[in-house]
């Protein structure tokens, strides 16, 4: 009886140190994956940030195209990490861009300083609001949150790793 016992009690030990084992290497594959996203936090994966779809791909629960901003050169990273099939993007990909604010037009509700994931729209309440430009990922979450619709995309000649150089096409 008391070999049963203590039996069980190793049995018990070994799963929980298996799990414990188990967390540390997903959460490892986790911080992997998250290091190649952009970490633009532009949600257009349909998840609420970088993380979140770095955990959901750790999971098996999404495929690894859905990240606009990082487009084939993420994927392919991704699936030479993962061991997967590198296939192209989910969603059609977007030129480079950026947006401007018709500061004549901008009414200061700041509802699009909130929704930017960069942080890169100064402005203060009921002031005109202005976009770093090279900051901006162009990911077009601030013009939908504008009630006055006095956000203009800007399309870029070219645009390096995101969002770090641009070129105007003017
Ligand atoms: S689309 Fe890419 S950059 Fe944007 S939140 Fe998702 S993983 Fe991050
Ligand atoms: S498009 Fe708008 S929300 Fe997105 S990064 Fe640029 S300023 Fe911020
Ligand atoms: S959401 Fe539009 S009106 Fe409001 S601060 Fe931003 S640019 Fe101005």
């Amino acid at each position: 009886m008391i070999y049963l016992l203590l039996l069980i009690i190793a049995i018990a030990i070994l799963l929980l140190f298996a799990e414990k084992f188990l967390a540390v290497e997903e959460d490892a594959i986790v911080e992997k994956i998250n290091d190649l996203l952009p970490q633009t936090q532009c949600g257009q994966c349909d998840y609420p940030g970088c993380k979140p779809y770095a955990k959901a791909i750790a999971n098996g629960e999404v495929d690894i195209n859905k990240c606009q901003p990082g487009g084939e050169r993420v994927i392919k990273e991704l699936a030479e990490l993962l061991g997967k099939e590198a296939k192209a993007p989910a969603k059609e990909q977007k030129s480079p861009q950026v947006v401007v604010i018709d500061e004549d037009k901008c009414i200061g509700c700041t509802k699009c300083i909130q929704v930017c994931p960069p942080d890169c729209i100064i402005g203060a309440v009921k002031k005109m609001h202005t976009v770093v430009e090279k900051d901006c990922t162009g990911c077009e979450l601030c013009i939908e949150v504008c009630p006055v619709d006095c956000i203009d995309i800007v399309k870029l000649k070219q645009q390096f790793k995101y969002s770090k150089v641009k070129v105007n096409i003017d």
